[in-house]
């Protein structure tokens, strides 16, 4: 099989609204953006890395209208990729949109006090139980199809926002509990959604509950795909170091039959985890499909351009343990200011060829609840979406959280939890 490398390469007029929607006046080097597509860059990426595939930005989650230009921009850069032979993945917004550009209509996620579920800063998380939310990204899933894509690649399945808090005996209420989820789950399981929290008997008919509901969605993309002669992927961010059904609402099992490819998006980055990707490779190893990995450093906000040292370890791990590289290449920030990656300073990578270690993440057990902690996980069920909407909208509180790395070690902990 031919080794496919890719880029994961975000540019274009959207991305620059994007930043400044998601982030308190970002310094941005807009240029870098928007000559991301152009045909010397890629020249120099096909020579530098062998790239095979792309994955360029169609829609972010902005109004159509505010879409339209970002649309007709991708139009005109894909004769390009084709010239070079470049697969192209079409890059739309998964489980969120910009709320202001959806203000006032019944799409979003909701907590179990009905308020609104913020994704990051001026975006809200949609529920694919609610068939508006959901037409919303299959509209321009079909749309892209007519494109000149070799495969539509749908971005965060989030459905609604995470548990920050599990326990054995009590989990809080996470996730949805709009009245199309209310209705759905009755309508499952014969009793309401447990939105006052779940017992050990109700959080295993909810995991049940967001993966077929997931996976309910995804079929309908996949038969979108289908009938347009396309390819679907989607980000699985990495099944094997948060539980998927737990924390993002999907079963890998279930999904999988959709995908023609896998895409991972994790902070394993091997040069700065020791370990980096190892723990995939039993995963590799049985996969008839390419499973691409993308790994960041510290995460979209805190990543510096790649060294050189940055991309031969990716290079030399994805050699080791089978797997098509997928490089960052978008939303660098560096000395304060947002680009794209700079090839400029680049060589073709060198590889290291002392084998690597191999780590297995063995997933924890599910751990009791103390009396403090369960008043605790009930000040998260309740106030958690309007706490986060607070940090994220106030830029001193913002900054204030992003200094103390919050963000950063939710994304780092290990929740691979053991489910049964
Ligand atoms: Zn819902």
């Amino acid at each position: 099989m031919k080794k496919r490398i890719g880029m994961y390469a975000w540019g274009g007029p959207g991305t620059i609204r994007l930043l400044r929607t998601k982030y308190h006046q970002p310094k941005i080097d807009e240029k870098s953006f928007l000559s991301l597509y152009e045909e010397d860059y890629w020249r120099k990426a096909k020579d530098l890395f062998g790239v095979t595939d792309a994955w360029l930005t169609y829609s972010w989650g902005f109004s159509d209208e505010r879409e339209r230009e970002d649309y007709t921009f991708i139009q005109s850069k894909l004769p390009t990729f084709k010239k070079l032979k470049i697969a192209c993945h079409g890059y739309v917004q998964g489980f969120n949109v910009v709320t202001a550009d959806f203000s006032g209509q019944d799409i979003f996620c909701v907590d179990a006090k009905g308020h609104v579920q913020p994704y990051s800063k001026g975006r809200s998380l949609t529920c694919p139980n609610n068939p508006q939310a959901a037409k919303i990204i299959l509209d321009r899933v079909k749309r892209a199809c007519q494109e000149d894509f070799s495969s539509i690649f749908i971005d965060n399945i989030i459905f609604g926002l995470p548990p920050m808090y599990v326990s054995q005996d009590f989990v809080p209420f996470y996730g949805c509990a709009c009245s199309y989820c209310q209705d759905s789950f009755y309508k499952t399981f014969h009793y309401p959604l447990p939105i006052s929290g779940f017992s050990a008997k109700t959080i295993k008919d909810f995991l049940f509950f967001r993966s077929m509901s997931t996976q309910n969605f995804l079929r309908k993309a996949h038969q979108l795909t289908q009938k347009f002669h396309k390819q679907l992927g989607v980000n699985l961010y990495d099944p094997f170091i948060h539980a998927p059904e737990l924390f993002f609402g999907y079963s890998l099992q279930k999904i999988e039959p959709f995908l023609d490819y896998l895409l991972i998006e994790n902070h394993a980055h091997p040069a700065r985890v020791p370990l980096g990707n190892s723990h995939l490779l039993q995963f590799i190893q049985r996969q008839e499909k390419t499973v691409f990995v993308v790994s960041y450093k510290n995460g979209i906000g805190f990543e510096e351009q790649f060294t050189q040292h940055d991309i031969d370890s990716i290079f030399s791990e994805s050699s080791h343990l089978s797997y098509a590289p997928c490089l960052k290449t978008t939303e660098f920030t560096t000395r304060g200011e947002w680009h794209a990656l700079r090839l400029a300073d680049l060589k073709k990578p060198k590889l290291d060829l002392k084998p690597v270690r191999h780590a297995l993440i063995k997933n924890k057990a599910v751990p009791q609840t103390s009396f403090l902690q369960k008043k605790i996980a009930m000040l998260e069920q309740n106030h958690a979406a309007v706490v986060l909407n607070l940090l994220y909208e106030n830029r001193w509180l913002d900054f204030c959280v992003r200094k103390l790395g919050f963000y950063q070690k939710q994304l780092w902990s290990i929740k691979d939890y053991n489910l049964d």
